[in-house]
């Protein structure tokens, strides 16, 4: 699929756009998927009070699509994580930089994911939520890379499932950039050095 993202401003020539080499999933694809994802929780969780729970910050534009297309009662609430090193790619463990400020005790608890590689982090996350006796725990990812996955973790409502690329857009990114495009795509390889 090409590129046919077009800029807000009207300039197809922005350095936004020249830095996408492909479009995975368009805007209209997201939020459709996003208002279909938000119905199913919404049946599920009737009469429950979810609580949603974020990773900051590539969660934020999912987290807000998400929350308005639930149309039951509902909480959110962010955690924060360092994990990558500062300049982009490289991996590094994962640290609790901001905890919640609502009790997970005795909710229904629904972690919302932007996207799942490894599935290492998520792991991890998911323990320390175990640990404070949620009623119940389950996993809503809109981006999921199965083919990736070196620990298994159970994902209840999957958006789309992603082959095995580096992407940015709505949230993701790359050297902190790119979150705000709101569309999914592949930048340019030259652009990029993960290593
Ligand atoms: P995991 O622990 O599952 O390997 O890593 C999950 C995290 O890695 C995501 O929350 C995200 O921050 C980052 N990540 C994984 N794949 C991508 C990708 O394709 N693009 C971007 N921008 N981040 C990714």
């Amino acid at each position: 699929m090409q590129a046919t993202w077009h800029s807000p401003l009207g300039d197809e020539s922005s350095q936004l756009h020249r830095d996408i080499s492909r479009v995975l999933f368009t805007q209209e694809e997201i939020q459709q998927r996003v208002v279909e994802l938000g119905r199913e929780i919404s049946s599920d969780y009737a009469g429950l009070n979810p609580l949603f729970v974020g990773v900051l910050k590539g969660v934020v534009f999912f987290m807000s699509d998400l929350m308005r297309a639930i149309t039951i009662p509902a909480r959110m609430d962010f955690m924060a994580i360092s994990r990558y090193a500062p300049h982009g790619g490289a991996k590094g463990p994962v640290r609790l930089i901001k905890d919640l400020e609502e009790t997970v005790d005795g909710q229904h608890v629904i972690f919302a994911e932007d996207i799942i590689d490894t599935g290492l982090t998520l792991n991890y996350l998911l323990r320390i939520l175990k640990t404070r006796n949620p009623a119940s725990l389950e996993v809503c990812a809109l981006f999921d890379k199965k083919d990736h996955r070196l620990v298994n973790t159970p994902v209840k409502y999957r958006g789309f499932a992603l082959p095995s690329r580096f992407v940015v857009g709505y949230g993701l990114d790359y050297r902190e950039g790119y979150r705000h495009l709101p569309f999914v795509g592949e930048l340019r390889p030259e652009l990029l050095n993960l290593a």
